[in-house]
């Protein structure tokens, strides 16, 4: 990856190494997220989709997804500016925003633990929705570290 590919180059010039490599690797795409009928509003909770890992926020089964998860949504280079629920601190989020990156991402420290170092992933802090009931979906929301107001 070329350095400061994300703050240098226009996007459409990135290599698919440089998008993919964009990710922080926080998980908190891979919440469960709840919708209020009402006023639109999308809420995070502390469940995880099925495929992820836990522990390291990596999709178990990344190639194939779609097979499992029909709803799981691929970030392109046009959708990143249309998703209103992307985390705060998501860095596609922040690159569609023209904003810097945070000094936690692997991109600016040079190490990919200092996400989690940080308590910006949801690493070893939620369950699986293989384990929680739909009804109970809404007690388990949950504003993460950075998604705050
Ligand atoms: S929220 Fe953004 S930065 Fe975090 S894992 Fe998902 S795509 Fe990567
Ligand atoms: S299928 Fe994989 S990438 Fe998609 S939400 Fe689930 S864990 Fe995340």
């Amino acid at each position: 990856m070329r350095d400061g590919f994300w703050k240098n180059l226009p996007i459409n010039d990135w290599t698919n190494k440089e998008w993919e490599g964009l990710c922080d690797g926080c998980g908190k795409c891979c919440l469960i997220r709840l919708e209020d009928e009402d006023t639109g509003d999308i809420y995070n909770t502390d469940v995880h989709c099925k495929l992820l890992d836990g522990a390291n926020c990596r999709c178990t089964n990344y190639e194939n997804r779609r097979d499992y998860v029909e709803d799981c949504v691929q970030l392109t280079r046009e959708n990143i500016y249309e998703l209103s629920w992307l985390p705060k601190t998501c860095a596609y989020r922040l690159v569609a925003e023209n904003k810097p990156l945070f000094d936690w991402h692997y991109l600016i420290s040079g190490d990919k633990d200092t996400v989690h170092n940080a308590n910006m992933s949801i690493a070893h802090m939620t369950t699986s929705e293989i384990h929680v009931k739909v009804r109970n979906l809404p007690r388990r929301i949950k504003i993460w570290p950075g998604e705050g107001d």
